[in-house]
C-alpha cells in the first residue's frame, strides 16, 4: 500500500471539492484491498449511486468513502438525516471507510473502517435544519458520531500515516462479524452494553461495575424498566459470541 495521492490527477480539476473526491476515490480504487475477504482490490461503482461507492467483486460487500482534509474528527458530516436513519434501520447501509488526508502533501494520513452492523440510530446526530434563506431551506443533514461506536467497530487500516497489517485488519473485521444482528433494537442494546464494557478499565470486571451504567443505559433506552436484567442478557450474548468469559460470582473476563 502506497499512501500518496496522485498530484497529476489533481492538476486536471479546478474546484477543491472535486479534487478531493477524485483523488481519494482514485486512491481507494488503486490501493485498497477488501477488508472483508482480503481480495487485493475493490471496484468503483459507476458515479452517483445513492448508496455505496465501492464493492468487492469477490465477496460483494459494499463500501462508502467519506474523506476529509486533516485529521479524522470525532464526528463526520454526512447527508440527509432521515435517509441515513432509514438506511440503518432497514439494514441497507454499506460498510464505511473514513479517510483523513493531508491535501498539502498529497498523502493519506488515516483510514478507518466501520462495518455496517456497528451503525445504530444513536450514532447519527440530527443537524439543525438549513435556514429559511438557504437554497434547500429546511433540509436536515446529519453527523456520524464516530466516538460513539464501540472500539471493536472502529478498525484502523492506516493510522497517523502508519499502514496496519492487512491480515490483522481482516481478522478484526471477521471477529466483529460475530456481533452482527439485523434487529435494530437488539443491535442498539448490544452496542451500548459493549461500549459500557469497553469503559471498564481492566480485563477482569464485575457485574456491579456493569450495573453502574444503569442510569446511562436508562437514558438511552427510556422505555425499558428492566435495565439490570437487560445488562445480564447482553453479557450472556457477548459470552456466546466469544467476547467475554464468565468466571462465576458476578465476575467476568474480556477475551
Ligand atoms: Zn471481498
Amino acid at each position: 500500500m502506497n499512501l500518496s495521492l496522485s498530484r497529476e490527477l489533481a492538476a486536471k480539476y479546478r474546484s477543491n471539492t472535486q479534487v478531493a473526491r477524485v483523488l481519494t476515490e482514485a486512491w481507494v480504487a488503486d490501493q485498497m484491498f477488501c477488508p472483508r475477504c482480503g481480495n487485493p482490490s475493490i471496484e468503483r461503482f459507476p458515479n452517483n449511486r445513492p448508496v455505496a461507492d465501492f464493492y468487492c467483486p469477490i465477496c460483494k460487500y459494499e463500501y462508502e468513502l467519506k474523506s476529509k482534509n486533516g485529521t479524522l474528527a470525532r464526528k463526520v458530516i454526512d447527508g440527509a438525516y432521515a435517509a441515513m436513519i432509514e438506511r440503518i434501520t432497514g439494514n441497507k447501509n454499506p460498510d464505511f471507510l473514513f479517510m483523513g488526508y493531508d491535501a498539502k502533501n498529497f498523502i493519506v494520513r488515516d483510514l478507518l473502517l466501520i462495518p455496517k452492523h456497528f451503525f445504530v440510530p444513536e450514532v447519527i446526530e440530527q443537524r439543525k435544519p438549513l435556514s429559511a434563506t438557504a437554497r434547500r431551506a429546511g433540509w436536515i443533514g446529519c453527523n456520524i458520531l464516530i466516538e460513539k461506536i464501540p472500539e471493536q467497530g472502529r478498525i484502523p487500516i492506516v493510522k497517523s500515516g502508519v499502514i496496519m497489517n492487512a491480515s490483522s485488519v481482516i481478522k478484526k473485521v471477521n471477529r466483529g462479524k460475530t456481533l452482527e444482528i439485523s434487529d435494530i433494537n437488539a443491535r442498539g442494546w448490544l452496542m451500548d452494553v459493549l461500549s459500557c464494557l469497553n469503559r471498564t478499565p481492566d480485563v477482569n470486571f464485575s457485574l456491579a461495575e456493569m450495573y453502574s451504567f444503569e442510569d446511562y443505559l436508562k437514558r438511552r433506552h427510556p422505555s425499558n424498566n428492566n435495565i439490570k436484567p437487560k445488562i445480564r442478557q447482553q453479557l450472556q450474548l457477548l459470552r456466546d459470541k466469544g467476547f467475554i468469559e464468565f468466571l462465576g460470582n458476578g465476575k467476568y473476563r474480556k477475551i
